[in-house]
């Protein structure tokens, strides 16, 4: 199947490795965000994204945002929706946006056709059916109209900083260095997570 592909898009799917739908919902809400915000605004003011989700779509979101999870401008919260959160840093306002339920998508035969690809090895019939129902999801996810996807609302929240926390400490019961931020007080001791979680588990089997 032949369409053509936004520049941008391909800059995403490059990085990603393939074309996806969850990819395209990723790249259409980054579109939206910026019709809504203004390519301008979001460059000078700076932007954090908030994803509810763990998708491919989140590839989209690094490569056109520049919000990594590395750099501390993209929050991962997954519970496996594709919501967005578009926030300015410096005054906490910005966009929701939500992607609608849309038929498409949720076919049964899809879904029955990948919980099969997930669990047997596929045959070749099998694999070019679903490919097949890949590029058709691509390609009227690219063709539906903002309104047809998503819904969005404008919001205004706290400014929300990115966190920058390089300094590390020693857990003092393992003794791996760990950073600051991710450390717990317990019993007059700076512990790390991971011993903090050990500390835990003994609590509850005792
Ligand atoms: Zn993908
Ligand atoms: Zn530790």
């Amino acid at each position: 199947m032949f369409f053509i592909v936004p520049i941008n898009l391909k800059r995403a799917s490059d990085f990603h490795g393939h074309l996806c739908p969850d990819l395209v919902i990723g790249y259409r809400a980054c579109e939206l965000a910026e019709k809504i915000l203004g390519r301008e605004r979001m460059e000078k003011e700076g932007i954090v994204v908030v994803a509810y989700n763990s998708t491919s779509a989140i590839d989209a979101i690094q490569t056109l945002t520049g919000c990594t999870i590395g750099n501390r401008a993209l929050q991962i919260i997954d519970w496996g929706k594709h919501r967005y959160l578009f926030i300015f840093e410096t005054t906490g306002e910005g966009v929701e946006i939500s992607f609608r339920n849309h038929d498409f998508l949720s076919s049964e035969e899809y879904n029955a056709l990948e919980e099969k690809m997930n669990r047997y090895p596929s045959n070749p019939k099998e694999s070019a059916l679903y490919q097949r129902m890949i590029d058709e999801r691509v390609k009227q996810l690219l063709s539906a109209t903002n309104e047809d996807i998503f819904t969005y609302r404008e919001v205004k929240m706290n400014p929300v900083k990115r966190e920058v926390v390089t300094g590390l400490l020693r857990c003092e019961i393992c003794g791996d260095m760990v950073l600051r931020s991710n450390t717990a007080r317990t019993r007059g001791k700076t512990i790390c997570y991971e011993c903090f979680n050990k500390e835990v588990g003994m609590m509850e089997n005792n």
